[in-house]
């Protein structure tokens, strides 16, 4: 398999925070193979779901906004589902097909079975639980206080470790799209509003706000759909990273007002699942996480093993569990930039090494992950896998 390098004249790489950034810190070798490959596009798990909840989150807040639909909670059946399969053609037509037994994509009068359990569709599977959890808890609070919805964020830096001859550019492009909310829609927002009880109990936020020298500020929101990551863990600092990186390049556009904060929504943690489950079982026995439970949360946690339901947690805990508030910080913003300048210079490495010649999984590092492995396509022949599917050659 060949690189395709466009011509030499001029060229900048340009790098998507969360489709190339976070895309080869999960795993540079699985990156490489669904975004430079000529294999056909298939989406790791997360990826698709990541995909599809931006869309359903956009698509319905638009909906919202022309007065179409105000009221929530909305009904699955007659309002969700409509988003959905809007926001599924338009992946399918980008070639993203949903992973099996994640996402029914027939309507009632679809007679063949598919990846469905069987004929009798809609199939509200594991996507659309978790968008109809993410669209009425969030929606009422959150639609509210957008100003602004997939704004388009580009920056241009230099290219690290740039050397004459060899590097494919002396600089490169970051992009990013995010929702704003803006100060003004804050203070107009009913005093119901969660999102705003959690900001004024935010006390790095506080602090922001009353050495704020103009009465306008910003708050950028981005969705995760996943688990919310344990502390220290590699997802939980580069989303603070992403935060930081969006600031940064939110401070470059001129009709910007100053970020004082960002929220992520980890929509997962509305539904666990299994393996989410699992992973938060270990994590409260080892207090690796900063939303801990009490009570009967805490005790549902503990004695579930992955024989029993999935139980039902308190509402307040799944809020404060899905929400992630991560204020501005010229420091860190430095320091995140550095991070990604790293992951760059890592990225045109491997591929200075395979235009050099070398084989694909020689050029390209791998981090094995089990869970990162078992959804990915490329575990039969990757020699590191963590997977224990056997091995194939390609
Ligand atoms: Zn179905």
């Amino acid at each position: 398999m060949s690189l395709s390098i466009r011509s030499k004249p001029y060229i900048i790489p340009e790098y998507s925070l969360t489709g190339d950034l976070l895309a080869y810190l999960t795993c540079p070798l699985q990156y490489r193979y669904q975004n430079k490959g000529t294999l056909p596009p298939s989406m790791p798990i997360q990826l698709w779901f990541g995909d599809f909840i931006h869309g359903v989150m956009e698509e319905a807040y638009l909906k919202w906004k022309e007065n179409e639909w105000k009221d929530f909670p909305w009904d699955w059946e007659t309002q969700i589902r409509q988003i959905e399969l809007e926001i599924h053609k338009r992946m399918e037509s980008r070639g993203l097909q949903p992973p099996a037994n994640l996402f029914c994509p027939f309507t009632e009068e679809d007679e063949h079975q598919g990846l469905c359990p069987d004929t009798h569709h809609p199939h509200k599977l594991v996507a659309s639980i978790r968008a109809e959890a993410a669209l009425n808890t969030w929606g009422p609070h959150l639609f509210p206080l957008v100003d602004d919805s997939e704004v388009r964020l580009k920056g241009i830096r230099d290219m690290p470790h740039y050397q004459k001859g060899t590097s494919r550019s002396n600089y490169y492009g970051v992009t990013g799209i995010i929702d704003v909310l803006s100060s003004v829609k804050l203070e107009e927002a009913s005093d119901r509003n969660l999102i705003i009880k959690y900001l004024h109990r935010d006390p790095a936020f506080q602090e922001k706000l009353a050495n704020l020298d103009s009465d306008k500020y910003e708050v950028i929101v981005d969705y995760k759909g996943m688990k919310r990551p344990s502390i220290g863990s590699p997802s939980w600092d580069h989303h603070y990273w992403q935060v930081q990186t969006y600031a940064w390049l939110r401070s470059l556009q001129p009709e910007s007002n100053p970020v004082l904060i960002g929220i992520l929504f980890y929509l997962n943690e509305l539904s666990l699942f299994k393996e989410d489950l699992a992973e938060l079982k270990r994590e409260v026995k080892e207090e690796s996480t900063d939303i801990m439970p009490d009570g009967g949360d805490r005790e549902s946690i503990l004695k579930w093993n992955p024989k029993h339901r999935i139980p039902l947690f308190s509402e307040s805990f799944r809020h404060l569990r899905s929400i992630r508030m991560i204020p501005m910080d010229e420091v860190s913003l430095e320091r995140s930039l550095q991070e990604f300048d790293n992951v760059v210079a890592d990225i045109e490495g491997s591929i200075i090494n395979e235009v050099d010649g070398q084989v694909i999984q020689a050029s390209w590092k791998t981090n094995p992950d089990k869970r990162t492995c078992d959804a990915c396509d490329y575990k039969t022949f990757c020699k590191n896998s963590a997977s224990t599917k056997k091995l194939t050659v390609p």
